[in-house]
């Protein structure tokens, strides 16, 4: 089942998530909302998905993992319970960031080019994963969902706060600027 995403002002975005817990994992209501969020993620297209999102204050985000160049070819999900980022690269890299949560906006967000992170999967085991480029991007962004940061408390100053609909006139006074 789709779920409704919970929208900017929504008070479950900006609570702490709770862990999940070893008997959570085997009931069939956990179970249900890992389909239910993966089923979301797709259905809206999203690079990632955090469980505060549908409402529900859990550690627990889908995040994209795999890039394809094809726009509809089959995106690749993986889910992440209890993550932990347990290293970062020192490079950092700005990029525009969207959100489910409030699609209407872009904010410029700097993030760690790397990341290597340690989350349980819908079985229940635990792995460590290394991602760089927009899949790591992805991933800071979704663990921030878990702590109720979003991006706009990530933005270096408000004017990197834009109407999603006017990203190409941002990025063409970018290469003009830098041209000059
Ligand atoms: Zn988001």
């Amino acid at each position: 089942m789709k779920l409704p995403i919970a929208q900017l002002g929504q008070p479950v975005l900006r609570k702490v998530a709770t862990e999940v817990t070893a008997q959570d994992f085997s009931t069939p209501e956990f179970q249900q909302l890992l389909r239910d969020m993966q089923e979301t993620v797709e259905s809206e297209k999203g690079a990632g998905l955090a469980a505060p999102q549908v409402f529900a204050s859990q550690r627990v985000f889908f995040a994209l993992t795999e890039l394809s160049d094809e726009d509809d070819a089959p995106r690749h999900y993986e889910v992440f319970i209890n993550p932990r980022i347990i290293a970062v690269s020192e490079q950092t890299k700005l990029g525009w960031e969207g959100c489910l949560s409030f699609a209407e906006l872009l904010v410029l967000v700097r993030r760690h080019l790397a990341v290597r992170v340690e989350a349980f999967n819908e079985k229940g085991e635990l792995r460590t994963i290394e991602l760089d480029g927009f899949p790591a991007r992805v991933i800071q962004h979704e663990f921030d969902h878990l702590d109720g940061i979003l991006t706009i408390d990530r933005a270096a100053s408000t004017r990197d706060i834009i109407k999603a609909s006017e990203l190409d006139s941002v990025l063409e006074e970018e290469e003009t600027q830098s041209a000059s």
